[in-house]
């Protein structure tokens, strides 16, 4: 064998670590959760590269997962015969923060630790976890098309540096090895152990074994600890909430319960379950709000995980789904090319809206508390479905809530029925108004008349408001009117056509001088019905932009 080379961590690595073991102390066992989800899902990969190359398992077939401790030596090993890594994938893999989202998390620090360690909550810390309650870790593999020579040994103190050697490894797959630091004892005992697969990798789908227990010592003898069966796959009846929970857990997204869920098998033309959460607020990441790579639906076909398919199964408008979908007839070699055009598919993706619909919808009549909670974190990406999903319009505008000019706080509580459940008696739309924050939309002059006239408007001040509310023409059949555009309707002015008429004529000197003296800054001056206290005000013919909406795009530059 050659010599183990050393080798820097990145220095990113470094700041992880160190957040990680200073900050997550109080979560240190969440460490065998995220060993056993990296086992897991080194499973998952083996099974789906075997479903072309079945030789890659024949030897060993049965996918599985073994915990050892060894109280003598204060070692700790979780085993996979999953896919392995070899030299390079160890080094990009365990040695650099690979992934993205671990830069963006980094990116998203802010050095105040209390925030800082809730945003590692929400993301999930993944291998580093070990050194939380080791002072060394190794790691040896051995990928499955590779031969018992190239085996890869990683081992590092979590201090700056790693070593990595090739050394001669028999079986297939990756065991971590934690040298447990002094006063973790409580991790070499069998109890403990077979606890904590319980409560957190109950629902791993492959099966986890632990050495019996005898006189204070592993056994020779294994057993499987957990379920050992996806959840998904298991009836309803039997689940408990904690299993639901601990299984969005297991998702990957660091610490936070889910806000709801809604589980379903469907049978018929294909049969397919759905397992759907909502999360209690939004991912750390700023770029949520951007559009792009989005994660958090899993595809299986078959129990057999495929891919992250959530721009597939899902509109950009639920972005915050996150869950399991497991096909029994789509082909097993699907592509994301496939994935995009296929029926059966566009058929599962309507299913997901629908049960997400309705989930959303019971949270609105059954759990109030939940459903705001709901709705602070995700109902500015929610109404991006009222353009984007011309079909399901209603429902989700039915599912929004407004500020309005009926309660005297900025809170969004209003719905669309509430509104048309309080209109006066020969009101003829739903009027609102749009402003870049809650005092300009409430202190607006435009909202004169109507509140003279005791008519409710809402406040809509976020900024996607203007253009969302561009695609709700109407609804449960009434016009929605912004009530700074145009020009008001009767229900408003009453019956006053005489009276100003003859107001009009009284100014027709003043409007004249108005007019030239603001020249080309204004199409028109004219007399107003909208005001019952300022002298003047700017408004807008039906189809201008609001004034905030030419801002913004002033600001990207259109
Ligand atoms: P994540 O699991 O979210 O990707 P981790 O920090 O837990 O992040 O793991 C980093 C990477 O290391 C994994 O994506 C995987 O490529 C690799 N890895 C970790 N553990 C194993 C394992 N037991 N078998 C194969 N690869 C692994
Ligand atoms: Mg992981």
């Amino acid at each position: 064998a050659t010599a183990a080379e050393t080798r820097k961590f990145e220095a990113e690595v470094d700041q992880v670590l160190h957040l990680v073991t200073h900050s997550l102390y109080s979560h240190k066992e969440i460490f065998l959760r995220e060993l056993i989800s990296n086992a897991s899902d080194a499973c998952d990969k083996l099974r789906f590269e075997a479903l072309s190359r079945p030789e890659l398992v024949q030897d060993d077939a049965e996918l599985r997962i073994e915990i050892r401790w060894d109280p003598e030596a204060r070692t700790l090993t979780v085993r996979d015969n999953g896919i392995g890594m070899s030299r390079d994938e160890v080094i990009g893999n365990i040695g650099t923060i690979a992934r993205s989202g671990t830069r963006r998390f980094l990116e998203s620090l802010t050095g105040d630790a209390r925030r800082d360690t809730q945003l590692i909550g929400q993301f999930g810390v993944g291998f580093y976890s070990a050194f939380i309650v080791a002072d060394k870790v190794t790691l040896t593999t051995r990928r499955a098309d590779a031969a018992p020579g190239e085996g890869v040994r990683w081992e590092s103190t979590g201090s700056g540096e790693y070593t990595v050697e090739a050394i001669e490894q028999p079986w297939r797959g990756t065991a971590v090895t934690l040298h447990l630091k002094a006063d973790e004892g409580e991790f070499l005992d069998g109890w403990k152990l077979r606890e904590l697969v319980r409560k957190y990798s109950d629902h791993v789908a492959f099966p986890i074994r632990l050495p019996k227990q005898k006189d204070g010592k592993p056994g020779d003898e294994l057993e499987t600890v957990n379920h050992a069966s996806a959840l998904w796959t298991r009836p309803k009846a039997e689940l408990k909430d904690e299993d639901y929970q601990a299984f969005y857990k297991s998702l990957g997204y660091g610490f936070d319960d889910a806000l709801a869920w809604t589980h379903n098998r469907v049978e018929g033309s294909q049969g397919y379950t759905l397992l759907l959460y909502l999360p209690e607020r939004p991912p750390f990441d700023a770029l949520f709000a951007g559009r792009d790579e989005r994660k958090g639906l899993k595809l299986y076909i078959r129990r057999v995980f495929i891919m992250d398919a959530s721009e597939q199964l899902l509109p950009a408008y639920l972005r915050f789904v996150r869950g399991v979908v497991d096909s029994d007839d789509l082909p097993l070699n699907v592509s994301r090319e496939l994935l995009q055009h296929n029926r059966l598919v566009a058929q599962i993706r309507a299913a997901c809206v629908k049960r997400v619909l309705d989930l959303i919808e019971k949270l609105a009549k059954d759990e109030p508390e939940k459903f705001k909670t709901f709705h602070t974190a995700f109902g500015n990406v929610l109404k991006e479905g009222v353009a984007e999903d011309p079909a399901n319009r209603e429902r989700i505008a039915r599912l929004l809530r407004f500020a309005s000019t009926r309660s005297e706080s900025a809170e969004r509580t209003v719905s669309l029925d509430d509104y048309i459940a309080r209109m006066a008696a020969g009101q003829e739309a739903i009027y609102y108004l749009t402003a870049d924050t809650y005092a300009a939309a409430k202190g607006s002059p435009q909202l004169e008349a109507l509140r003279a006239k005791g008519i409710e408007v809402l406040l809509m001040y976020d900024r996607i408001d203007e253009w969302m509310v561009g695609y709700l023409d109407s609804y449960a059949g009434k016009k929605l009117r912004n009530a700074a555009k145009g020009e008001l309707g009767s229900d408003v002015l009453g019956a006053d056509a005489e009276a100003r008429k003859q107001a009009e004529k009284d100014a027709e000197g003043l409007l004249k001088k108005l007019k030239d003296a603001l020249g080309e800054r204004v199409r028109e001056v004219r007399v107003s019905q909208r005001l019952t206290e300022s002298p003047a005000c700017l408004a807008f013919d039906e189809y201008d932009m609001a004034p905030h909406m030419q801002r913004l795009l002033r600001e990207v530059g259109q």
